[in-house]
């Protein structure tokens, strides 16, 4: 017996082939789906909205299908004019974006799930638990919101707010040809990175799909004794696991490896764990991007000093790792990801 779901389908989420097809079961012409894929990729919260559409259709596809959207819920300027959400989502879960602005575009870091399972321990996101994945259509959403708001156009997706990208895989890849499709929002592979805790399993799938992204993997730590103890994924898989399915993705996909590394005082930052570093990458097709670490409520990880960080950045350069110190936009607004959100909900401080 065929179950009968209440549940409407959740729109935005469908490619324009199987919108078409959905369109087709509801004997409604492909150049209809066409129109509302637009609509879908501009950004419209409701079909009442779409305004070259007959009005019986508009009320037929709000009985068929929802439109799940992202309302600004908090929203805080930066003095450098980075801009961070706090979007509230239909069940009424909040989600983390950050908008910023760069010489060459506007890029912005979307969350891929609610909360994230990976518990690091200098993660404010991580420390706050996780509550769920988010669909395709409500990644997809927080891009639209913020350019609704702002005005502006974004050129630059990083999936790197709240959750790792993919824990939550299929909605992602979902995503990924949603956001990049010309008869969308159109944002090429090349303009979006996605950001990992060092799923293995899933470094080694995605490379099959060999999409022009870039993989930035959050290593944080030279060694398993450091990462072990800050990142429990290094349990489940190790630095030289994660090393290899690094060398395989950089190798099948011709892309350059991004490897996050934030500096902790006292930590992961002395002249040993950079000559580590420096010989786990050597000869990969990589560059390190050295951040200075926020610091997270209920923590006590601090940032290296400055002269600690050139020192880091000598010693790579010394052995032949490119490598940068990046700029951190929106420290006055808490812009570091899962911070907003802890905040706004309160009570949840571990
Ligand atoms: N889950 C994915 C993507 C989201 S986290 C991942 O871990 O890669 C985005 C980035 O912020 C990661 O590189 C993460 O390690 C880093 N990050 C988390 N907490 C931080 C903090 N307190 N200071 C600096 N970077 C932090
Ligand atoms: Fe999750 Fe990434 Fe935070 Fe780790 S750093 S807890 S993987 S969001």
């Amino acid at each position: 017996m065929e179950v009968i779901s209440p549940a409407k389908t959740d729109i935005k989420s469908l490619l324009p082939e199987e919108l078409a097809q959905a369109f087709e079961q509801l004997s409604l012409p492909r150049y209809r789906a066409k129109q509302v894929f637009r609509w879908l990729s501009r950004g419209a919260a409701h079909f009442e909205e779409m305004s070259d559409l007959p009005k019986d259709l508009r009320a037929l596809l709000s009985e068929q299908f929802e439109i799940r959207s992202a309302e600004v819920e908090v929203k805080r300027v930066s003095r450098d004019g980075t801009i961070k959400y706090l979007f509230r989502l239909l069940d009424g879960e909040m989600v983390e974006s950050v908008l910023m602005e760069y010489r060459h575009g506007i890029s912005i870091c979307i969350s891929t799930q609610v909360g994230c399972k990976m518990g690091c321990d200098f993660c404010a996101t991580g420390r706050s638990g996780f509550s769920r994945n988010l669909t395709a259509s409500e990644i997809l959403s927080q891009i639209q919101a913020a350019q609704l708001d702002s005005g502006k156009t974004v050129s630059n997706v990083v999936l790197m707010g709240m959750g790792e990208p993919l824990d939550n895989y299929e909605n992602v890849l979902r995503f990924l040809d949603l956001v990049s499709h010309p008869d969308g929002m159109n944002i090429g592979m090349r303009h979006i990175s996605l950001s990992t805790c060092g799923l293995v399993d899933k470094i080694y799938d995605l490379s099959e799909k060999k999409l022009q992204l870039t993989l930035s993997v959050s290593l944080h730590a030279p060694n398993d004794e450091i990462r072990d103890r800050t990142m429990p994924v290094n349990r489940r898989w190790n630095i030289e696991s994660l090393i290899r399915a690094c060398r395989h993705y950089a190798q099948v996909t011709g892309r350059r490896i991004s490897f996050e590394y934030a500096l902790i005082r006292g930590v992961n930052d002395s002249d040993d764990c950079a000559r580590e570093l420096a010989s786990r990458l050597k000869g990969m097709l990589a560059h390190v991007n050295l951040i200075p670490v926020n610091a997270v409520e209920g923590t006590s990880y601090h940032k290296s000093e400055v002269a600690r960080q050139h020192r880091f950045v000598e010693i790579l350069s010394s052995r032949g790792i490119a490598c940068t110190v990046r700029r951190t936009l929106g420290s006055d607004i808490e812009a570091s990801c899962g911070q907003l959100r802890r905040r706004h909900e309160g009570g949840n401080e571990l």
